[in-house]
């Protein structure tokens, strides 16, 4: 607890922080073995760690300088090309370069947010997101998800009974992260024409759009209505590549640019010069993409693993969602005596690790839920991490 009789600013109360961010350290000081679900990243045999590195040691002139705050030249084309390749036209002033797509929700609610205004989120929904919606203030209006992403038909009934006109709307379109749902095209555009009608902006927060290992993909907003100032994209290369670079970055309306430029010198002048260079010659090697089919195989391979395991071990007692890509599918009890968050320490002690369920709502709902990250681990460690489970739930 911080010391209260230092001055601490109001604000400081609406700090809520990520359990996520915070099993990364909690499961480094666990001695025992543990199968983990918890975090959402790509496992280091899957990084391409060599390459990297060889990109990371050329000398280049200037590389250890300040560079400009909207990122390097090179990396904001290569960002165009990948996203060209992906439907989308645009100009270097649309990118931006961030630290990561924290740094891009975090300009988001900069941007936007006053507090006191009411931001649409998904329930359930990516915790770090609503934690930075609240560090600005907002209240937050959370709205159910189904197996076609964010029930957006519900969106203007909840809207009427807040009494409060959004002014933003907070979403997760591809491989949800928690659930792994995919937001459906119909409700993408009904979206559009809702955030037309509120005067709202939609943070498109997309980390897992690149990564659909099945089914068709689905145009993204921009593909639907390109050009349209109300969706501020949220880009990043921590899933695709690796999160340690902490390189993302932000697809928004040119005339926004000077403000995001404003608000990230306040924040760190720029993102880290030597970390966007490998970036920059990873992509223009053209290493992304072959990296990115390498690694899909293993995931679809290992979401079917963690998939047939909850089936063997749990059978009708649990229900879990099936993504086409991304990194997690959503596990719900069939008991609703089920508490995720109380079995978390006897998870752990069984040697299983996994993101109790309220730390995805704005409410602190889907206490008989859980989050299971599938692309980190083998099928064989998935199918003994889902059997520890199964012991962690026979034991309560
Ligand atoms: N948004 C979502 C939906 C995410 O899952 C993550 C990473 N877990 C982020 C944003 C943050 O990404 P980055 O590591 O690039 O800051």
């Amino acid at each position: 607890m911080a010391d209260r009789t230092l001055p601490l600013a109001a604000r400081t109360s609406d700090l809520i922080g990520s359990i996520i961010d915070s099993s990364t350290s909690l499961l480094a000081s666990q001695q025992h073995d543990i199968v983990r679900f918890a975090m959402g990243a790509p496992s280091d045999d899957l990084m391409p760690v060599e390459l990297m590195d060889r990109l990371a040691a050329r000398t280049v002139p200037d590389k250890y300088s300040y560079g400009a705050t909207e990122g390097e030249p090179d990396l904001i084309d290569e960002i165009l090309k990948l996203q060209a390749a992906q439907g989308l036209s645009g100009t270097a002033e649309r990118i931006t370069v961030t630290t990561g797509a924290m740094q891009g929700l975090d300009l988001a609610c900069k941007l936007f947010v006053d507090p006191g205004d009411t931001v649409i989120v998904e329930g359930p929904t990516y915790t770090n997101g609503n934690a930075t919606a609240l560090s600005y203030g907002a209240v937050p209006l959370e709205a159910p998800l189904d197996e076609n992403g964010l029930v957006v038909e519900v969106l203007p009934e909840l809207v009427a009974q807040s009494g409060r006109i959004p002014k933003a709307i907070y979403t997760i379109p591809n491989f949800q992260n928690p659930s792994g749902v995919t937001l459906s095209r119909r409700r993408r555009e009904h979206l559009l024409e809702l955030a037309a009608e509120w005067g709202a902006v939609i943070i498109d927060d997309d980390p897992y759009g690149m990564l659909r290992f099945e089914g068709a993909s689905i145009p993204s907003f921009s593909e639907i209505d390109p050009g349209n100032p109300r969706i501020f994209s949220v880009r990043t290369f921590s899933k695709i590549l690796a999160p340690g670079l902490r390189i993302g970055w932000v697809d928004a309306d040119p005339s926004l640019r000077p403000l995001l430029v404003n608000a990230k010198q306040a924040m760190d002048t720029c993102t880290s010069v030597p970390t966007q260079r490998v970036v920059t010659d990873f992509l223009a090697g053209g290493h992304l993409q072959p990296h990115v089919d390498r690694v899909l195989g293993l995931y679809h391979e290992r979401k079917n693993a963690m998939r047939a395991a909850l089936e063997r071990y749990f059978g009708d007692t649990a229900r879990a969602t099936d993504p086409d890509g991304g990194f997690f599918l959503w596990v719900t009890f069939a008991e609703s005596d089920v508490d995720t968050e109380a079995l978390f320490q006897t998870a752990l002690a069984e040697g299983v690790a996994y993101i109790p369920g309220p730390a995805f709502s704005a409410t602190g709902r889907f206490q008989d839920s859980l989050r299971l990250c599938f692309a980190t681990s083998t099928p064989e460690r998935i199918d003994e991490g889902v059997a520890r489970l199964k012991r962690v739930l026979v034991q309560r």
